[in-house]
């Protein structure tokens, strides 16, 4: 795909190509500046870290395509007063795909479908069938560019199968991969909401005073038969769908701050009363509104179980949701690897009396700033955060380096570039009594210090621990032998601790 864009590409299947990884490593030091003193900063961290920086990418008109093959989006332009599109972009990622120019005849092939297209006229030819389109076919720098309008009727030629333009949202939908969904409150409590999808769904998720909204950007989250749904619930009175943009958005009115929780891997959200009012989740972090953040009270996915209980440890998958982190091999995805250890960690914790919540314990996609206001809401005493490199061997662990403090505290509030600053101490000794406990299972450990978001953002201690194989072979990052060796010991090092972080203000 050469149109890869910061807002709409996520390709799942075959034309991967481990296109994020490569794309954002084009330009992480724009900003950041290169790594002081020297420190060795791994490809995939240098790619977190620059990750903040395409969220500001300028929006542009997209059409999202979804299909069995990839989801995906590619650029709508405007030409003559009509909303144009690249056919070749359109269907490279379905198939195989060419074109050529004979005079002024293009000719598209795709898989076995040969298709004639006149270059500034209506007329073309599929199969040797003629059509017209709504609108000329235009060719600009051998891009051949067909009206959207024309899709309808155009790419069942080509595909064989249906499809189904929703023009006005831009949104195209191939084959029957469409994703519904069902709103009903919770029989044993009216004032929980939840919504069953056909198929895992990865949300952004917003708050604002008397709503919540879900915006599907990357899901073929389909309308219900009626797009405005009533409940009989005081607290969350009605729901309603609404699409626009290539996205899907559920807006869910509510008289009380809610927090969405996802399960049954991906298919259940269900909406529950935030325990505390949001407001207090900036009281306990930034005193300035993080940065970059789509909206200040974005929630991030979270353990349903995470409601009422305190947790002394929060770990963090990095990556997530269509950032993929290093392609740590064709095949293996460094937030599929992160999640994993993430898990087996949490249960290496709780089994040493440690309560832990897994922060992403999905395919969700988190923000850093979120993630950072999520680890700081729950009060927790440490936060972990897992990488997993394909490069080096065993464990580096990394403290933050801060960035250069303004003396922005105020307060009780803490700046949010530097609200690590009075916990690096702490993280240090943390990051060192892990370092004891791999040490002693001759797992090679290095400790190293790195402008690493988002542990810059984080009260408490906060240190991200990444897993590199311990030989050259990749895949034993997700072998359970070699998961367990390094979770455990991990866990080991914190317990050593323990007293030391709990005792924490
Ligand atoms: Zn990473």
């Amino acid at each position: 795909m050469p149109s890869i864009s910061s807002k709409g590409l996520t390709v799942v299947g075959r034309s991967l190509r481990s296109a994020n990884c490569h794309w954002l490593s084009a330009k992480p030091h724009d900003r950041f500046g290169p790594p002081k003193l020297g420190t060795p900063v791994s490809g995939c961290l240098m790619i977190f870290l620059a990750i903040s920086l395409i969220a500001t990418a300028a929006t542009e008109k997209r059409l999202s395509v979804y299909s069995t093959a990839a989801n995906y989006s590619v650029p709508i332009v405007q030409r003559q007063g009509h909303d144009y599109i690249g056919i070749l972009e359109l269907l490279e990622p379905l198939g195989t795909v060419s074109a050529k120019l004979e005079g002024s005849r293009w000719r598209l092939r795709y898989n076995n479908v040969l298709a004639d297209f006149m270059v500034d006229k209506i007329r073309v030819r599929v199969q040797g069938r003629d059509a017209d389109l709504p609108a000329k076919f235009l060719l600009e720098n051998g891009r051949g560019l067909v009206p959207v309008a024309s899709l309808n009727s155009l790419l069942p030629r080509f595909l064989g199968g249906p499809s189904t333009l929703h023009e006005e949202s831009g949104r195209l939908f191939v084959g029957n991969v469409a994703t519904y969904f069902t709103a009903s409150i919770a029989v044993e409590d009216s004032s929980h909401l939840v919504f069953h999808f056909t198929s895992p769904v990865n949300p952004m998720v917003a708050t604002e005073p008397g709503r919540l909204r879900m915006t599907f950007a990357h899901d073929p989250v389909t309308s219900p038969a009626s797009p405005t749904l009533t409940f009989s619930s005081k607290a969350i009175p009605s729901a309603s769908f609404s699409e626009g943009n290539g996205a899907a958005e559920i807006t869910v009115a509510t008289t009380t701050p809610l927090m969405a929780t996802f399960s049954n891997d991906g298919r259940t959200i269900t909406l529950v009363p935030a325990k505390s009012p949001i407001p207090t989740v900036a009281a306990t972090t930034p005193a300035n509104p993080p940065p970059q953040m789509g909206s200040p009270a974005q929630q991030p996915a979270a353990n349903p179980s995470s409601v009422p209980r305190r947790y002394f440890a929060v770990v963090d998958a990095s990556h997530g949701g269509s950032d993929r982190g290093e392609a740590l091999s064709p095949t293996l995805a460094e937030k599929d690897v992160t999640l994993d250890f993430a898990r087996r960690l949490r249960q290496e914790l709780e089994s040493r009396g440690i309560t832990t919540l897994v922060l992403r314990d999905s395919d969700a996609n988190l923000s850093l700033d979120d993630r950072a206001a999520f680890a700081n809401t729950t009060h927790a005493a440490v936060y972990i955060a897992l990488h997993a490199a394909s490069s080096g061997h065993g464990v580096r662990l990394y403290t933050c380096m801060l960035p250069n403090h303004n003396g922005s505290d105020s307060g009780p509030f803490r700046a949010w570039p530097t609200a690590q600053s009075s916990s690096i101490p702490l993280s240090q000794t943390a990051a060192a009594s892990i370092a004891d406990t791999l040490k002693k299972i001759q797992v090679p450990v290095r400790t190293l210090t790195a402008p690493l978001r988002p542990l810059n953002n984080i009260v408490t201690a906060a240190i991200a621990v990444e897993v590199a194989p311990p030989a050259t072979d990749v895949s034993a990052l997700v072998s359970p032998d070699y998961q367990q060796l390094i979770t455990g010991a991990v866990a080991n090092g914190i317990m050593a601790i323990r007293s030391q972080l709990g005792a924490a203000p």
